[in-house]
């Protein structure tokens, strides 16, 4: 149920209807709009209740929501979320990219794949710290030395740095160091871990689950947003169909449709989508032309050499590249490439700097 107030309805107005919603035991979340500001009512609601709610002086209607997502939901918030990292907006109609490492795996390859995309189009610097790998013998990430390597680069380069976090433990150190608290497809469904995230002072990357319908990915969403962070970034990266030739089947359309029935932002992840360097480039163009706000995709010095992911890395020319073809197709769009985050001034003191 969504509490539509009058414009210019007043603070003791709105508490009015957060405290009639927690006398009967449900919770309401205010949601600034441009024009007004709505209440989504979250808990099993029945039909007197719209009436209850209507006959408060300021409000002008109360509507049910058909969704079960409702703060995620268009219904509840008709207009475009806009996520800050850092110096960064992502979904403000610009193309924003983030490249960097699968893994960070030394100061000298972090270093000069943060250097190198910075100078040629990226917005934000991703590279794993801990990482979900599918066989415990494998390399798990560099962990807290990982995340100081992290800081090292945006220090030097100015990007914001995306890195995951897989653990509710792990919680506090990584929103530490990170400017963007990327949630795993394995762990897009761990509730406990999207409500500690949920808590969290940082913008949150969600990405969807290979497994995931997108009413979960959407639901998933949810659990961040009710713990009161409202900063999260969609992430489509393909999910597990019969299909064997790609990694995973990289679902576009879910872009477009996500787009229309959530107001957050979306961007794409072609690498994971893909599993293939060489596919990565055009399905980044393709899921711009389908309307991501972003693409993220993995980067190393040496792709022969990565210590994870290295069959799904650009080589620096390929990146290249691949900025070029966005550049162009975003151009033909309306939509530039968002401005370099090192002419944007700092938004916030990073007490690591
Ligand atoms: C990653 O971004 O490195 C990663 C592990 O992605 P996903 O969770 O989508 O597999
Ligand atoms: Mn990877």
């Amino acid at each position: 149920m969504i509490v539509v107030m009058k414009h210019g309805a007043s603070n003791d107005e709105v508490d009015a209807v957060l405290r009639h919603l927690e006398a009967v035991g449900l919770a309401g979340h205010v949601i600034e709009g441009t024009e007004r500001r709505v209440v989504a009512v979250v808990g099993t609601v029945w039909p007197e209740l719209q009436d209850e709610l209507e006959v408060h002086s300021g409000v002008t209607t109360v509507l049910r929501v058909s969704k079960p997502y409702k703060l995620a939901s268009r219904e509840v918030k008709p207009e475009d979320t806009v996520v800050r990292a850092g110096p960064v907006a992502i979904g403000d109609g610009s193309i924003v990219i983030i490249a960097g490492p699968c893994t960070v795996e030394s100061e000298e390859q972090i270093l000069a794949t943060a250097r190198f995309v910075q100078a040629h189009g990226a917005h934000l610097l991703r590279g794993g710290a801990f990482k979900p790998r599918t066989n415990p013998h494998q390399f798990q990430g560099m962990r807290r030395a990982g995340l100081e390597l992290l800081a090292l680069a945006r220090q030097e380069t100015a990007l914001p740095v995306v890195t995951e976090v897989m653990d509710t433990r792990d919680v506090e150190l990584v929103a530490r160091y990170a400017d963007v608290l990327q949630i795993g497809a394995r762990n897009a469904q761990n509730f406990a871990l999207l409500e500690e995230v949920g808590r969290a002072q940082k913008p949150v990357l969600l990405k969807r689950g290979m497994h995931g319908r997108i009413e979960e990915w959407l639901l998933a969403a949810e659990y961040v947003l009710t713990k009161g962070n409202r900063q999260v970034v969609l992430c489509e990266r393909g999910i597990r169909t019969f299909e064997t030739a790609t990694r995973n089947t990289m679902d576009l359309s879910a872009i477009p449709y996500v787009k229309r029935e959530s107001h957050l932002p979306v961007i794409a992840d072609p690498s994971h989508g893909t599993g293939k360097w060489y596919l990565v480039p055009p399905l980044a163009v393709a899921s711009v032309a389908a309307g991501a706000d972003g693409v993220m995709v993995e980067v190393h010095p040496n792709p022969d050499l990565a210590l994870v992911d290295g069959a799904q890395s650009l080589t620096f020319e390929n990146f290249t590249r691949m900025v070029a073809d966005i550049r162009k197709v975003g151009a033909a769009l309306g939509r530039p490439l968002a401005p370099a985050p090192a002419a944007l001034p700092r938004r916030q003191a990073d007490p690591l700097r």
